[in-house]
C-alpha cells in the first residue's frame, strides 16, 4: 500500500485498497450528473453491461466502490464517445471509463488483472493488425497470463470456432493501417 493508496471506510461491508486520489478524480469527472440517462441510452454496449453507465455514475457519487469496481462495465466500454458527445453536462464519461479500467487493473484483485491484460493485449492487437487477429490474441493473452493450464479452459471453444470457420488462422490484410489513428488519439489524449 503507497502513500497515496489506504483502506476506504464504504457504506456496505466493503473495505478495498484503492487509490483514494484516483478515485477523487474519477468522481469529480461525473459529479456534475444529473441522472438523465442520456449516456446509458446512447451506448451501443449497455445491453452487456451489469450496471448501467448512469447507475454507474451514481454508485460512485455515493462512495459504493466495491460495487462500482466489481461490475464489469466499465470493461465493456468500447471508447466509441457516443455518451461524452451526448451528456448534456459536457462531463468526460468516455475518460472515466477508462479511469476506472486503470484503478480496477491496479487494485490487486486476480480478476480485474485478468481483465486487464485481456484489455491490453486486444488493443494491442487491434493496433498492430487493423483488426482482431483471434489466434494471436488467445497466444499472448495466455503468455501473459502465465498460467499453462489457462488454454485448456478454452480449448473447447476454439474448436468450436475453427468448426464454424470463425477463427482466421492467416495474416490481416489490414496489418498497421490503424496505427496513424492510434498515434493521433495518444497526441489528443496527453494535451492538457
Ligand atoms: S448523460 Fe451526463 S448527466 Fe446524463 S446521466 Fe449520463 S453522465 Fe449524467
Ligand atoms: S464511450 Fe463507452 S460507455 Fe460511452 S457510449 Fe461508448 S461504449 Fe458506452
Amino acid at each position: 500500500m503507497n502513500e497515496r493508496t489506504e483502506a476506504v471506510s464504504l457504506p456496505a461491508a466493503a473495505t478495498i485498497a484503492v487509490d483514494i486520489t484516483a478515485l477523487a478524480e474519477i468522481q469529480d469527472m461525473v459529479r456534475a450528473c444529473m441522472q438523465c440517462g442520456t449516456c446509458s441510452a446512447s451506448c451501443p454496449n449497455a445491453p452487456a453491461m451489469d450496471r448501467t453507465p448512469r447507475s454507474l455514475w451514481r454508485m460512485l457519487l455515493l462512495g459504493l466502490v466495491d460495487e462500482v469496481l466489481e461490475s464489469r462495465t466499465f470493461w465493456l466500454c468500447s471508447a466509441c464517445y457516443s455518451c461524452t458527445l451526448r451528456c448534456p453536462r459536457g462531463l468526460p464519461l468516455t475518460e472515466a471509463m477508462a479511469a476506472l479500467k486503470r484503478l480496477a487493473a491496479t487494485d490487486g484483485r486476480a480478476a480485474d488483472r485478468k481483465r486487464g491484460l485481456f484489455y491490453e493485449d486486444f488493443i494491442r492487437n487491434v493496433e498492430k493488425n487493423g483488426r482482431v487477429r483471434e489466434t494471436e490474441l488467445m497466444l499472448h493473452y495466455f503468455l501473459d497470463m502465465r498460467d499453462p493450464l489457462l488454454p485448456l479452459d478454452y480449448t473447447p471453444l476454439g474448436l468450436k470456432l475453427l468448426r464454424k470457420g470463425k477463427l482466421r488462422l492467416g495474416g490481416s490484410g489490414q496489418r498497421g493501417r490503424l496505427g496513424p489513428l492510434f498515434a493521433k488519439v495518444r497526441e489528443m489524449e496527453a494535451r492538457p
